[in-house]
């Protein structure tokens, strides 16, 4: 038990400002706090975050954070300094330096949390340190990467056990937004839980319908959605060229509409995403990179244009739909030809062996290292020039890079947007006689000292776009501003970068010693397969009732069907008509107006094979007439 406890609702009013937890939140923190070994499962969105940060600040001592998105890394960071506890985090773009001062102010108590990615738990020379640390809790978000059962596994989490010897008395907790069965044991396993802990609450979103459409035109249909389906929409496709083309049209059509993807400046994002929140713009055509910390809560519809590779992501993506609770629909559009991209998706992820190992000696040639060389360093690596100088096809060779990250023999990292830091050199006399000559520069260095403290004692993130906020100052401005001051030996400025890099765990091996061992090829090809064929089954039409199939697929245990998604609406139309209903239906639709298929299956409520097959008989008989435009008509004038 913690020495000394502070009431977890003072904590949370105290550095959040909410009043009360939310469904879970307590149980999981209590559980904590009692030092147990604890699995919380939450949905995206639910506050997971805050399970943990609560209780390491009712604790003494600091928080261990093991997570696998440096971007998310960062931005936990970045929160939890605006509200005035200490917070740090650890990535390979650090200098030796910084990682000193880093390790000083975890191990003296200066700070509360420690974020690191899983990779770092491998050196030996961190743990060195760690264990010299006030650890009260150790953290693993994501911790579904931690299974070879999860969709997203990463080997490096198995680095946690270490820690885990490191701390025998300390509890961990692992927080994830999915888990099957299946992972939520492993997940246990691999953590070394002393009791079986699992606190999850229930994944059904009773306020949500789930529909699977299968038409060859998928684009008329979703405009047909959105149409009908009033309010906020995401509408979700795989490319990025497609997401502008999608919102182009819609905006012809008078639905206003944008797009969004990950090639977008971080202006434009913001641009983006504010239109979209206020209400601006109703419909968003976005990439999977639009999701994370959107929290807009009037969503009424979610559209899939392309099937996701798993039944995780789509309930993620989907779940953005209805979370202030009303009546919402998220929609999978669903074509003949979906069965095999997604299964050609499995075969791209694992190109042949021998690709592989000429991907690795090539990327070792490219960086300039040498067989023997390399280990425990970092090379800048622009992944496209890479592509272009050998003529390599960008995507298996991604995959490729990602499967020798997987065999342990390089860490290639993307998002390496290290975020950018200032330390001030100057005293604090001297830096009110500074002159400089770049315009701006004064009111630049003035709002830093007003926004961030602990200047002038360590490095600290800042963020151009906050300063540029406050100022008003371009970023350009900014940028070259802090430049100078580094110049004059004021303040040392490290701007982010934005290349992606390469880390060896190891040093460059020869070819012929090079193995991909089956745990990160064939079982992890296999695993793949059986999610995307989750996904097939789950779009088929032979299922009875979309929540029960998703819900089951999750583990959970599902009392009945939902009665609103679209399977469930189907069997409830089949079991209540007869033929001449059908006959009277159609008869009358079509003698108000002409009229296309789809329309008697949209407003009558019969199954679509039973429309079908009573409007084939009434043309052959004569009683309805077939138009060139492909629409239906009942000759008989209305009386
Ligand atoms: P998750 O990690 O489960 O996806 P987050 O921890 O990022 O979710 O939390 C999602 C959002 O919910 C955040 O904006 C957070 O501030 C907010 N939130 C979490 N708990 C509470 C609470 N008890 N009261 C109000 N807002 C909360
Ligand atoms: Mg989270």
């Amino acid at each position: 038990m913690p020495s000394k406890t502070r009431s977890i609702d003072e904590v949370l009013k105290k550095y959040w400002g909410y009043d009360s937890f939310r469904p879970l939140q307590a149980d999981i923190i209590n559980s904590v706090m009692e030092g147990r070994d604890t699995l919380g499962l939450m949905p995206t969105g639910g506050g997971k975050s805050l399970t943990f940060q609560v209780p390491t600040m009712a604790m003494e001592g600091m928080a261990l954070v093991v997570t696998p998105i440096i971007s998310l890394m960062k931005d936990q960071v970045d929160h939890l300094i605006e509200r005035n506890i200490k917070a740090t985090y650890m990535h390979a773009g650090l200098t030796a330096g910084e990682m000193r001062r880093t390790y000083e102010k975890c191990m003296y108590g200066n700070c509360k949390f420690l974020y690191v990615s899983p990779e770092r738990l491998a050196s030996q020379t961190f743990l060195d340190h760690l264990k010299h640390m006030p650890v009260c809790l150790i953290v693993v978000d994501e911790a579904h990467c931690i299974s070879q059962w999860g969709y997203d596994f990463r080997p490096s989490f198995h680095n946690i056990s270490s820690v885990r010897k490191l701390f025998p008395e300390v509890p961990v907790l692992a927080l994830t937004a999915s888990a099957t069965p299946v992972v939520v044991d492993d997940i246990m396993k691999h953590l070394a839980f002393k009791a079986p802990n699992v606190l999850s609450m229930s994944f059904a979103r009773k306020n949500l319908s789930y529909v699977v459409r299968h038409t060859d035109e998928k684009l008329a249909e979703a405009v047909r959605i959105l149409q009908r389906v009033p309010g906020t929409a995401i509408v979700y496709v795989r490319s990025r060229k497609r997401t502008k083309l999608i919102s182009d049209e819609l905006n012809r059509l008078g639905i206003k509409a944008d797009y969004y993807h990950a090639g977008l400046s971080h202006e434009e994002k913001e641009d983006k995403q504010n239109k979209w929140r206020s209400d601006e713009c109703r419909v968003i055509v976005a990439t999977n990179a639009f999701g994370m910390g959107i929290d807009k809560p009037d969503v009424r519809v979610v559209v899939h244009v392309d099937v996701p590779n798993s039944l995780e992501e789509y309930y993620q993506e989907a779940g953005r739909a209805g979370r202030d609770g009303k009546k919402s629909y998220v929609v999978l559009l669903v074509t003949h030809t979906d069965q095999r991209t997604l299964n050609r998706h499995v075969t791209d992820s694992f190109p042949e062996r021998d690709f592989i190992l000429s991907v690795y000696e090539r990327a070792c040639n490219f960086m300039h290292v040498a067989v023997g060389s390399g280990y425990d360093r970092v090379y800048d690596f622009n992944f496209n020039l890479f592509c272009r100088t050998f003529k390599l096809p960008v995507l298996p060779t991604h995959n490729a890079l990602n499967i020798l990250t997987r065999a342990g023999y390089i860490t290639f990292m993307e998002e390496s947007d290290a975020q950018s830091r200032v330390m001030i050199l100057a005293g604090k006399n001297e830096l009110y006689d500074l002159h400089t000559t770049t315009p701006g520069a004064d009111q630049v260095l003035q709002a830093l000292l007003r926004i961030y403290t602990g200047l002038f004692a360590d490095y600290v993130f800042i963020n151009e776009d906050v300063i540029a906020y406050r100022t008003g100052i371009d970023h350009e401005t900014i940028y070259i501003a802090l430049l100078e001051y580094t110049r004059m030996h004021v303040l040392h400025y490290v701007p982010r970068k934005r290349t992606p890099y390469i880390y060896f765990p190891t040093s460059r091996e020869e070819p012929r010693y090079l193995r991909i061992p089956k745990a990160v090829y064939e079982d992890l090809r296999e695993r793949m397969q059986k999610r995307v064929d989750a996904v097939i089954s789950y779009a088929s039409t032979a299922v009875s009732c979309r929540e029960t199939a998703l819900l089951s697929y999750f583990g959970e245990h599902v009392d009945g069907a939902c009665g609103h998604c679209d399977a469930c609406i189907e069997r409830r139309k089949r079991i209540s008509y007869t033929p001449a209903d059908v006959q009277e239906g159609i008869l009358y639709m079509a003698q108000v107006k002409p009229r296309k298929f789809q329309e008697f299956v949209d407003t009558l409520s019969f199954p679509k094979d039973a429309i079908h097959s009573m409007l084939s008989f009434l043309v052959d008989e004569g009683y309805i007439e077939h138009l060139p435009d492909d629409t239906y008509r009942n000759p008989v004038p209305l009386k």
